[in-house]
């Protein structure tokens, strides 16, 4: 057959199976979102390499392999019982164990625990490492709970998912609401429960016990890193660059940080009730003092530096011009109409902290306008490769140094972006990295998933 009928061939096979993922899962948006994304690219994949299709690989890689959820039950410091629910969705293991972080935030439910586990998968294939995909979570809030609740939640949360985890069966980490403090509440408990140290049964750990050096600072240096790729491609660089780096969690910090290191001026940063603008330069120590140790609200940030401006409305941080944006925030924060104001603004380059931070829609605005746009799974893979190699050192019983790690993790982003930019051009879509890293993640999951039979 000529390739334009091979084309129309691949084409009906994506919207069959498509329209099949919508059937089968209604009602999950956020996870058809991501499915969409994907395979929409993957048809010149398709193709031109038909065994994909003969196997069956995309009727495959979207139904999870397993998917479990259970009661969270705990008492709360009122004595009185509470219950959440939990989530470990085991997506992928074409490539090794299941790998992904757990997110306690009252948003979660199996939608996005789904689309963030499906992400995953061509994510950790991207990273070079041997990781499968996978996610959990909770719709616990942490916020406003105290340290005694908030372990007591760990683990009773904990209690359930041990049985279903392991070093070398599925390894969760953190994700939104679950940071090094969680992950010691319920590394303590899966010890407990197991009678064994198991050092790699989790990542992002405490560097007391097994945590990686440049674990914490890994997926917002990762981002910059990437992106200063995709900018010196292009002659360009951070030096002197306007810079809105939305969120102020983890994510957000330790990308303002690499990107002031780069000679960057970042104006704003923001939380879920407002952001923060200052002209001259965000002061890191302030938001870092304010977030990481104080449990506070972005809105403090102005007692100290009255000359800030404070909008309380945080998708009003996206009205700030900026020449390089990263939104590093949550899902979906960037809609058509915001990308259409950042672009009317000027911006360059957008490059993708948080998961699937635009939709689709505007996704297509920065493409079509030809805006270097680094997509998040390529752009923050750099949390989970640390963790990958946080794995490596638990299982050598050997520490590496900071440089060392950040050495890795400079490699691991550099060729992330070369192997997308190539393979975007190899599938002929030229410069976009949308189509070229989910076309370089998903070849390496599909290959092994051929290797290994129908499974
Ligand atoms: N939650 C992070 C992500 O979205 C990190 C996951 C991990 O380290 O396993 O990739």
């Amino acid at each position: 057959a000529t390739l334009n009928s091979k084309k129309q061939q691949a084409k009906q096979y994506v919207k069959d199976v498509y329209h099949a993922t919508e059937q089968r899962n209604p009602h999950e948006t956020e996870f058809l979102q991501a499915v969409k994304e994907i395979v929409d690219s993957l048809i010149p994949v398709l193709a031109r390499q038909p065994q994909y299709m003969e196997s069956g690989i995309l009727e495959r890689l979207l139904e999870p392999e397993k998917v479990v959820s259970f009661r969270v039950p705990w008492v709360d410091d009122h004595g009185r019982v509470q219950v959440n629910r939990g989530y470990r969705v085991q997506f992928n293991s074409a490539l090794g164990p299941y790998k992904g972080g757990l997110r306690f935030h009252p948003t979660v439910n199996q939608s996005i625990v789904k689309f963030l586990g499906f992400e995953q998968i061509f994510k950790n294939s991207l990273t070079g490492q041997l990781i499968g995909g996978g996610k959990g979570g909770s719709d616990f809030d942490p916020k406003g709970k105290s340290d005694m609740e908030v372990m007591r939640f760990c683990q009773s949360f904990m209690s359930e998912l041990y049985q279903h985890i392991g070093p070398d069966t599925d390894v969760p980490a953190g994700d939104v609401g679950v940071s090094a403090r969680e992950i010691g509440y319920l590394f303590g408990q899966y010890k407990k429960l197991r009678g064994q140290f198991e050092a790699g049964v989790l990542t992002g750990k405490g560097l007391e016990y097994g945590g990686s050096l440049a674990r914490t600072e890994a997926t917002g240096y990762g981002l910059v890193y990437f992106v200063r790729e995709m900018l010196q491609d292009k002659g360009l660089d951070f030096n002197g660059k306007t810079v809105v780096v939305s969120g102020s969690g983890n994510v957000s910090i330790y990308a303002i940080e690499k990107a002031m290191e780069f000679g960057a001026r970042v104006v704003a940063c923001s939380d879920s009730d407002g952001c923060i603008y200052d002209e001259n330069g965000i002061n890191l120590d302030t938001v870092k003092k304010l977030k990481e140790t104080g449990n506070e609200r972005i809105s403090a940030y102005t007692e100290k530096h009255p000359n800030a401006q404070y909008l309380e409305d945080c998708t009003q941080i996206w009205t700030i011009p900026c020449d390089i944006a990263l939104p590093c925030a949550t899902q979906n924060e960037i809609d058509e109409k915001t990308a259409k104001t950042l672009l009317n603004n000027g911006v360059k380059a957008v490059g993708e902290g948080a998961n699937m931070p635009s939709t689709l829609e505007a996704v297509n605005v920065f493409v079509d306008q030809d805006i270097l746009f680094a997509p998040a799974k390529a752009a923050n893979a750099g949390g989970v490769a640390v963790s990958a190699l946080e794995m490596a050192q638990n299982g050598s019983k050997h520490m590496w140094s900071f440089e060392e790690v950040d050495t890795r993790l400079q490699e691991i982003m550099k060729g992330i972006y070369q192997n997308s930019i190539q393979a975007a051009s190899d599938y002929g879509t030229p410069d976009n990295l949308v189509a070229g890293a989910n076309i370089a993640g998903f070849m390496k999951v599909a290959d092994a998933m051929i290797a290994q039979g129908v499974i």
